[in-house]
């Protein structure tokens, strides 16, 4: 028998993150069928795109207005939908928000969760996951009817597969969740239309940036070349930029295709944000930086100066 795997897929401001589509990849083994469940969105205009990575069927789940970005009302919306459905695994993005709604499904439904995962063996139930500032790789065996897996973001290639999906409505609109209110939601930075963790390029900056003003050569050069801005933690607790940029153990773990790492020694911390990535190039004023020894390429220069030069090039195209 198929198992039947409901996929939650993350929206950004109406539209799918592109990172649902290497999720969708992944849960698409030999012998799954995939349904995605969408909250309080334009199904129909999803469709297509949801299609052709192989979702046969879309859980259009419509939630009160109130209830939309709480994540106890989604996790009871979700678990009437995984018993009504009888599926057997539960997928998520392992994003701030996936954060916030995995482990209440998962305790809700009294399954085992393993969160982070940049790989899941669907035939033995197999997830491999970083622990230890990323020093270890671990493999999980979940055992249980229900299982929950939190995919970290882009740390699978997404293939196209078509399928033709249908739409299945789901009416949550009476869920009300109790003793969980929320009072107001907004970005916490507008700066970028991309999240971190789905950014192809991320120009990051340490202590080596000196202070909050001089970001702005960051956020000048990564609009040029449609990166994302994050930082190290030494950048957000010293207020120079907000911790929805921090990137790391205690921040989000990104996998892009190129990290630039400007004024960061490259803590172990730090590294376990970033260690997927795809290249990492350092611009550090010390060779002796641990982050030089574990980069693709490095300057030795200041940032103050590199960083300005590239924006002036990829001005002038
Ligand atoms: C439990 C725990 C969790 C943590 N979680 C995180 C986390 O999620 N993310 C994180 O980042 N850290 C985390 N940390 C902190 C971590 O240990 C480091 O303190 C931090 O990563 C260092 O940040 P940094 O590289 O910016 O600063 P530093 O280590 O001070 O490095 C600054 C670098 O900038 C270079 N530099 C200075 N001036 C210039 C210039 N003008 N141009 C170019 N280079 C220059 C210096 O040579 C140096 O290499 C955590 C720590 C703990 C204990």
């Amino acid at each position: 028998m198929n198992k039947k795997i409901g996929i939650i897929i993350e929206l950004e401001k109406g539209k799918i993150k592109e990172s649902n589509f290497g999720m969708i990849t992944l849960a698409r083994a030999k012998d799954t069928e995939l349904f995605a469940i969408v909250i309080n969105a334009d199904t129909g205009a999803l469709k297509e795109d949801l299609s052709s990575f192989g979702i046969t069927k879309i859980i259009d789940v419509s939630l009160s207005c109130d209830q939309q970005n709480n994540p106890a009302a989604m996790a009871s919306a979700i678990i009437h939908i995984i018993r009504v459905y009888h599926f057997s695994i539960i997928f998520g993005l392992s994003t701030a928000k996936g954060k916030d709604l995995l482990p209440r499904i998962a305790a809700l439904v009294e399954a085992p969760l393993v969160m982070d995962c940049f790989h899941v063996d669907l035939d033995k139930n197999l997830a491999k996951t970083s622990q230890y500032s990323g020093k270890t790789i671990a493999t999980i065996k979940a055992t249980g009817d229900i299982l929950v897996f939190g995919i970290r973001p882009n740390a699978v290639e997404s293939v196209k597969e078509p399928a033709l999906a249908d739409i299945l409505v789901f009416d949550g609109s009476t869920i009300v969740s109790k003793g969980f209110r929320v009072l107001k939601t907004g970005d916490a930075d507008e700066k970028s239309d991309i999240s971190l963790a789905e950014a192809e390029v991320i120009l990051a900056g340490g202590r080596g940036m000196k202070n909050g003003e001089n970001f702005a050569i960051l956020f000048d050069c990564a609009k040029k070349m449609n990166a994302v801005v994050g930082a190290s933690r030494v950048a957000v607790d010293s207020g120079w930029v907000p911790y929805s940029m921090q990137v790391g153990q205690t921040g989000e773990k990104v996998s892009p295709k190129v990290y630039i790492a400007c004024g960061i020694s490259g803590s172990i911390q730090h590294f376990a944000g970033m260690k997927t990535s795809g290249m990492v190039i350092a611009i550090n004023t010390e060779e002796t930086a641990s982050i030089m020894s574990n980069c693709d390429y490095f300057v030795v220069a200041d940032v103050m100066d590199i960083i300005p030069e590239v924006t002036k090039l990829l001005k002038n195209g």
